[in-house]
């Protein structure tokens, strides 16, 4: 009898489980690719709500930035992550005022609000993080749609939007027929977990890493990255195909540079606008906004942070 009332017990248990299980599943929306426009009057509410919690997200930090120093090695040797970008970052060392910023200044600790869905127009940076669970819902496999004539892929296994996949390879289209070709894709979709072992591996070649007061940075706060939206495309060739500013010199990276807008994408990190973007300038990097923003971006010359009137801000 004891025994059937605890088989008993354990069957109520279950339901219960389930029941919250398919609640929390038709809360659960995914992300929709309407227009999203970031409320930035709501932004110094969302700041004091931030600090009402600093406790748990410091908790947070510690936990990002506790990977394991092999998987972080695993994880940017697969991405193909230079480290070119560490040592230029290690002049900053000699600077005794970073030196004195570093003692109260973490990237981390700048003003955000958590962006709950993503669409092509999205703003994120710094100040518009991602959650570690925030996961695309449209991901595919490049290997799938690139005309690898046109193409070299760095990894088989690179996942990208799909829309602005079918964009990119228009645009390698395109390009042949202008006669440019031998492209190089290299990072599309990267994980939170993805962008949490980079970092760890930043840190690591540098403590200060991320504790220059207003210092760009060749590699994203993980949350702040738009490789986690699968719309981030690290464009190179194959005669440049390391992730420098060396790509600026090919004849790619110059019809990038006049035509991706026609595209829907834009070079999203300008030398001229690292103060604004907080990102070092990145020929490489293109974003997906879709045609109409991108036209206007790329025709007015401002960034995405200037056409949402909100400059990275660090404090
Ligand atoms: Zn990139």
């Amino acid at each position: 009898m004891r025994y059937l009332l605890y088989f008993a017990a354990i069957c109520g248990a279950l339901v219960v489980g389930l029941a919250v299980v398919v609640k929390f599943d038709s809360d659960y929306e995914p992300p929709k690719r309407e227009l999203l426009r970031i409320d930035y009057d709501d932004l110094a509410s969302q700041d004091a709500e931030l600090s009402a919690t600093t406790e748990s997200v410091e908790n947070e930090k510690t936990d990002s930035v506790r990977v394991e120093e092999k998987d972080a090695d695993k994880i940017s040797e697969s991405l193909g992550e230079e480290t070119e970008k560490n040592t230029v970052d290690n002049k900053y060392d000699d600077n005794s005022d970073s030196k004195s910023d570093s003692k109260d200044f973490f990237i981390a600790d700048a003003p955000y609000t958590r962006l709950k869905k993503v669409d092509d127009t999205s703003l994120v940076n710094i100040n518009h993080r991602l959650g570690k669970s925030y996961e695309p819902n449209d991901l595919v496999c490049v290997y799938d749609y690139v005309d690898r004539e046109l193409v070299t892929l760095h990894s088989e296994h690179t996942l990208a939007d799909k829309d602005a996949l079918l964009a990119f390879c228009d645009m390698m289209s395109a390009a042949e027929k202008d006669g440019v070709t031998g492209f190089y894709l290299r990072n599309v979709y990267r994980s939170y977990e993805m962008q949490e072992g980079l970092w760890a591996k930043r840190v690591r070649a540098d403590k200060y890493y991320g504790r220059r007061y207003k210092v760009p940075l060749g590699s994203a706060y993980p949350g702040s990255s738009e490789h986690q939206t699968g719309l981030a495309f690290d464009i190179l060739s194959v005669t440049s195909p390391e992730a420098t500013e060396n790509f600026k010199k090919t004849p790619n990276y110059k019809w990038l540079r006049e035509n991706s807008y026609k595209f829907g994408f834009i070079l999203r990190y300008p030398a001229d606008k690292t103060d604004i973007t907080g990102i070092k300038f990145e020929p490489y990097h293109y974003r997906y906004v879709g045609m109409t923003l991108a036209k206007h971006l790329y025709e007015n010359g401002i960034t995405l942070e200037e056409y949402y009137d909100s400059p990275v801000h660090w404090k």
